[in-house]
Parts: structure tokens; sequence; C-alpha cells
């Protein structure tokens, strides 16, 4: 029989990548309830496609007149509570969370909480309350799947490869549309020509992320929190092609690494068989069609934010917390031509100078900890003490 899907996030760019997954396997997965924001005409379509029990339209400013009572076989839920009792539901087996922003955690914890195997995309999840999350998992049958690429390949890796022999493990990153760009350039760029990304095709908050490689700041907190390394054996390292995804590195001066074309039905493909293997090839690209394949060091002048991450990484408690906030309020700021590019790691450093760290136990410290950094940006904002275009 086939197995219950719920994606919330279908409308964006990994929620599409599962639909993609879901149309190549229709005997082995249904799509039993998804989630828009606010894109209503794709959530018809998904519905008109896959048939779903549920959707979920968690937008308070969606036309809720828009759908009515248009289909027979699909319930239709309103408002971001809905998502958390939409992943309670029993039939689901996999929830895939591809839903962007902090917005991910409550769902993600219920989730956890009713046991589910989560094939977990949304990596402000773990970075805004990573310890809270783990702390979960130790008293729930529940999962997490890792679906960001250079996690997944991590995870994939790490099943091969005893941990007590890692010396090493490297996330790569493309470094961007500005990799080769004159550092004194950085200060004009567009919103247009960030959003250009070289090689993968994204959503406009993560490529937006990858450009500064604050994503891969966000990827190195999330990894700590996935695979328990400490941010010591955690490293970078920038690979133009993103053919290579992730790499382990054993104590005896091995690498062990793992490679597929640029797309994220893999890493989704891989989150919806697991603990079974993928059985049939989604995308042939053999290792004589790559090339050349070059690894190198990360330019900190060129990319200040994903030392900053590690900063709040090593720091702990709610620090990553508000390093994620801050940088969902300037990103947003910046796709608002309000902020400049180069203002975007600023703007995080200075939340991490004025909002307090704390270690708590209990889910509500982070959250607050992620209000209080979106609270500083603001009204930053508000005195005009940030720097304008
Ligand atoms: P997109 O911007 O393409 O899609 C975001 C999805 O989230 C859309 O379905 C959108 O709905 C929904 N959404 C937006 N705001 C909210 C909110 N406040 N509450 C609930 N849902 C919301 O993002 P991506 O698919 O690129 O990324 C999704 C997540 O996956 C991110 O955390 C990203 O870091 C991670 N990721 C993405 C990768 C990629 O290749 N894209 C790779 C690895 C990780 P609507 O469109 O209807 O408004
Ligand atoms: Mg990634």
């Amino acid at each position: 029989m086939a197995r219950n899907v719920c994606i919330l996030g279908a409308s964006g760019s990994v929620g599409e990548s599962t639909l993609k997954v879901l149309r190549a396997f229709p005997e082995e997965f249904h799509l039993h309830s998804f989630s828009v924001h606010s894109n209503l005409e794709k959530a018809m379509k998904v519905v008109e496609e896959f048939q779903p029990e549920f959707l979920c339209i968690t937008s308070e400013f969606a036309d809720r007149t828009k759908l009515g009572s248009k289909y027979k076989n699909t319930s239709v839920l309103y408002g971001a509570s809905s998502l958390c009792e939409l992943v309670k539901i029993p039939e689901i087996e996999t929830v895939v969370t591809a839903l962007v922003g902090a917005a991910g955690v409550l769902p993600t914890v219920e989730a956890i909480k009713a046991g589910k195997k989560i094939g977990i995309a949304n990596k402000e999840t773990l970075v805004t309350c990573g310890p809270y999350i783990n702390h979960l998992l130790e008293n729930s049958n529940s999962i997490l799947v890792p679906v960001d690429s250079e996690h997944n390949a991590i995870y994939q890796l790490l099943s091969s490869v005893k941990k007590d022999s890692v010396e090493r493990i490297l996330l790569t990153a493309s470094g961007g549309p500005f990799r080769t760009l004159p550092l004194e350039e950085l200060s004009k760029v567009t919103v247009e020509q960030t959003l250009k990304h070289p090689t993968w095709n994204m959503g406009p908050k993560i490529t937006v992320d990858s450009a500064g490689m604050i994503n891969k700041g966000l990827e190195v907190i999330e990894a700590h929190y996935l695979f328990g390394f400490p941010y010591e054996k955690i490293g970078v390292t920038i690979h133009p092609q993103s053919i290579a995804h992730g790499i382990v590195e054993t104590k005896d001066g091995a690498s062990f690494v793992y490679s597929s074309y640029p797309d994220m039905i893999f890493p989704v493909a891989h989150s919806l068989f697991y603990p079974e293997t993928v059985p049939k090839v989604l995308r042939y690209y053999p290792a004589t069609d790559w090339g050349k394949l070059e690894f190198m060091d990360v330019d900190p002048e060129r990319y200040p934010g994903l030392a900053l991450a590690y900063e709040a990484g090593k720091v702990g408690g709610t620090a990553p917390s508000i390093f994620n906030a801050a940088n969902e309020v300037a990103v947003e700021l910046f796709l608002q031509k309000e902020v400049r590019f180069i203002d975007i790691p600023e703007l995080i450093r200075s939340a991490l100078e004025s909002v307090e760290v704390t270690y708590p136990v209990e889910l509500e410290g982070y959250l607050k900890a992620d209000f209080n950094a979106r609270e500083f940006i603001r009204n930053s904002r508000n005195k005009k003490v940030l720097p304008l275009c």
C-alpha cells in the first residue's frame, strides 16, 4: 500500500522537488496532505493532480472564499496553527518540512511528538532550537532524515563510516554568484543579481543566504545538531560545480565523498524511501561526465556571515536562534531593497552583540530569543540606525 506523505510548503522549490518524486513513484507514495502559505493557484493545481485528503493554507491574508467548498475529497484548513494539527494525523507516515523560515519550528515539534518520520529540509528549525529538538527526539519514535543536500550526503556517508573514525565532515558550497566579484563591488549588488544562483534553483530566501554563505553558516549549525560533531570538526569548502555535496574525512587520512547532479530530487527521494533504498535511477549523471571538480578555501572577507555562524554556534543556547531570526528579517529588508547585501551580516552581528543569550530547556526560551532578535532588527530599522541603500 502507498505510504502517506504530508508536504509542508508544497508551493516552494523543495515542495516541487518532493512532488516530482511522488510523480515518479505513484505506487509507493500518496500525497495525503500539503500546505501552501499564499500561493492558492499552486494549491489548486496540486489538489487537482494528487487528490489529497487535506490542504492547509497558512497565510492570514489568504482569500478564504477562493476555494470555498470546491473540492469534495479534500478538506481545507486555514491558519498557521492548523499545520500543528495536520502533522498529527495518524495516517501520515512521513512529513516533509519544505516551508521556509522559523515557521517550521512548531509543526516540526508536533510531528516529532506524534512520532513521524520527518524529511527535514527546513534548516531554520534546528538552528532556532536544536538542543530542544534533540531532547524531544530522545523521547520519541520520530526520526529526522535530512533533506538539505549536504546533510543528506553526510547522513548517507555516515551509514557506512564508523562515527568514531571520523576526523572531520566537510560541507560543500558553490560560493554563490559573487564568488569572483571584486570585493569593493559587493556593496552595490542588486536583488536581481543576488537571486541568480549559479548551480541551484531555490526559493528567494535561501538564494540570498547562499550568496553570502550565510546559508552555509546555518548548515554548519544544522550539522552540529544533526550529527553531534563539535564545530572544530565541521568544515566548509567552496566547490563551484555543486557535484560533491558532503565529504567525510576519516582518521586514516581517507575522504569519502557523496556526489550527484545538483537536484533536490536525490535527497528528497532518499528521505521518502528511508530506511529502504531508492529503487530506480531518477537522473543519470555518470562520473565520467563530471569534468573538472574544484575545491577551494573560503575567503572570510567575502563571506563574513560564515564566521559569525560559527561564533554563534560555539556560544550555543539561543545564540543560533538570534543568528537565524536576525538573518530572516535582514534578508526580508534586503529583498524589499531597504538595506544593502553587505548590511545583512552586519545586522546579524549587531543582534548577536545586543540580544541576551540564554540556555533554555523549554521551547519558549528559544522562541523568545527569536522574537527578541526580530524586534531588535525592526526597532533598529525604525530608529534609522541601519544603513540605507
Ligand atoms: P521557497 O521560498 O521556494 O518555498 C517556501 C515554502 O514555504 C512555500 O511553500 C511557501 O508558501 C511556504 N511559506 C513561506 N512563508 C511561510 C510561512 N510563514 N508559514 C508557512 N509556510 C510558509 O523555499 P525553498 O523550497 O527554497 O526552501 C524551503 C526550506 O528548505 C528552507 O528552509 C530552505 O533553507 C531549505 N532548503 C532548500 C533547498 C532548495 O534547494 N530550495 C535546499 C536545502 C534546504 P507560498 O509559496 O504559498 O507563499
Ligand atoms: Mg544545502
